[in-house]
């Protein structure tokens, strides 16, 4: 069946749809494939855990033999740490180029692991761009590794990480990249981005359910990682030699969340791998994007910064929008949304992401709409200062 006349199901129980970067709504089979049970020993899994691995490896297209690909338990974060602490050495120096939450996050990260590190905050959303990033390298020697955020999910800004990786590579330091939100929706082919390592997790972009990370690494620099980490259970290099010598992971697996994965794998491919799947978020973005202009809505970002991964938009000034009251409305009509992580104005998020399509996204406009009405709102316009701020953003 072509791709656009796949039918995206409803969820059966009637729950509200995740408008949100994850958890996000998943698939029935998805849950479906976690009503069984598996010996994380057992020859079953051991092949599921290898076949996850090498079906996210296949990702990555020309090249990625010289990958290799290291799951690892927890939630998004761990796996950064993970990679963080495994691939940049104790005597090493990471510039962390941040954008919003998840950049400053990282950057927090190496504080706590007692690593050399300098920030590049832009603020809210602004871009890190490639002539900053490579003036910074040319000025401080000692820096070894940039770490960048691939799409910043607190604006949902993607940021532009081919010029990042260019720049990077032309000085001679090694990248790793988060690419959380992206992965699995937005190309990270490794024949046209270099880098030395990245990570995802399971309840992103494949639509899978939390539970696991993963990380991509270079096999060179997993050999060279061994005995850089601080942490043991977070240790990716001594995960990934487990994993090759026995099949296993190190400590107990979340097997369900990765039997759900799997799941979700098979059906990322069904519908056309990367291309197929960010051809659908960004097709809900354009329809989300639209609408909601009609409706007098503006978004933080211009056109060329929107990922399609998650929007924001500014709250509108009347003062009968309270954004709870919002928010309870629009989850009675079937809709969870995301409060706005920005310091300087309110907003409030819609994801992209998830089993839903450009029909569901008419539903979220036509929901908006109805709940404006609701609170006796006239006009979405945001205030007069919140379009000062993106002003500030270059086209
Ligand atoms: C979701 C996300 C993470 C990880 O968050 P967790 O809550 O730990 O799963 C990290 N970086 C980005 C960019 C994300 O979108």
């Amino acid at each position: 069946m072509p791709v656009s006349e796949r039918q995206i199901e409803p969820p059966r129980l009637g729950e509200p749809y995740l408008l949100t970067p994850g958890p996000l709504t998943t698939a029935y089979s998805v849950k479906e494939a976690m009503l069984r049970d598996w010996g994380s020993w057992d020859d079953d899994f051991r092949a599921m855990t290898l076949d996850m691995r090498m079906r996210l490896l296949s990702l990555l297209g020309k090249g990625a033999e010289d990958f290799d690909c290291v799951p690892m338990q927890g939630s998004g974060s761990f796996a950064v740490e993970a990679m963080l602490g495994t691939f940049i050495p104790p005597d090493g120096k990471a510039l962390v180029l941040a954008n919003g939450a998840y950049g400053l996050r990282s950057a927090q990260t190496m504080a706590y692991l007692g690593r050399d590190h300098i920030l590049l905050d832009k603020g809210d959303y602004l871009p890190p761009r490639g002539e900053e990033v490579a003036a910074i390298l040319h000025d401080d020697p000692a820096i070894t590794h940039v770490v960048a955020i691939h799409c910043e999910t607190s604006s949902g800004i993607l940021n532009p990480i081919d010029e990042i990786a260019r720049v990077t590579q032309a000085a001679g330091r090694k990248l790793l990249i988060d690419s959380m939100s992206a992965f699995g929706a937005i190309d990270l082919k490794v024949a046209d981005i270099c880098y030395e390592a990245m990570v995802s997790s399971a309840n992103k972009c494949i639509e899978g359910v939390p539970g696991f990370g993963f990380v991509i690494a270079r096999k060179s620099a997993l050999e060279d990682a061994r005995g850089n980490c601080h942490s043991l259970s977070l240790d990716v290099h001594a995960q990934w030699a487990h994993m090759n010598k026995t099949g296993q992971w190190r400590f107990t697996p979340p097997t369900h969340a990765v039997a759900a994965f799997l799941e979700a794998l098979h059906q990322h491919e069904a519908e056309g791998g990367v291309a197929g799947r960010g051809g659908r978020y960004t097709r809900n973005r354009d329809v989300l994007v639209e609408g909601m202009r009609d409706l007098g809505f503006e978004t933080l970002l211009k056109d060329r910064w929107l990922s399609p991964i998650i929007v924001t938009f500014f709250c509108p000034s009347d003062d009968r929008f309270l954004f709870d009251r919002f928010y309870q409305l629009m989850k009675a009509r079937g809709f969870i949304i995301y409060p706005g992580k920005l310091t300087v104005v309110d907003s409030f998020r819609i994801g992209c992401i998830g089993q839903m399509d450009e029909n569901v996204m008419r539903r979220v406009v036509s929901a908006a709409k109805e709940t404006l009405e609701e609170m006796g709102v006239a006009s979405a316009t945001p205030p007069a200062k919140a379009l000062e701020e993106r002003a500030k953003l270059a086209a």
